[in-house]
């Protein structure tokens, strides 16, 4: 799964690195970033974009590109 953090859009609530905190950290401005794609679970992963209050996190399927959260 490919994961992207919207710079511009995340607010720093550090909701991403509660639920996955293998994957996401949040860096020295306090904003989101990819620390291990594959850290946890695609389960976990799916849980952190939920939970991102901004929907700054964007899931997309590794090879096809087809995105999977968040859907129009
Ligand atoms: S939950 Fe969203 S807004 Fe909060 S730190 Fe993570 S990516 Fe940024």
């Amino acid at each position: 799964m490919k994961i992207t953090v919207d710079r511009a859009k995340c607010e720093g609530y550090g909701k991403c690195m509660q639920a996955a905190p293998k994957v996401f950290k949040l860096d020295e401005k306090f904003i989101s970033v990819v620390l291990d794609a594959t850290g946890d679970t695609d389960q976990k992963i799916l849980l952190a974009a939920k939970l991102c209050p901004t929907k700054a996190i964007l899931l997309d399927e590794e090879e096809s590109g087809k995105r999977i959260f968040p859907l129009p």
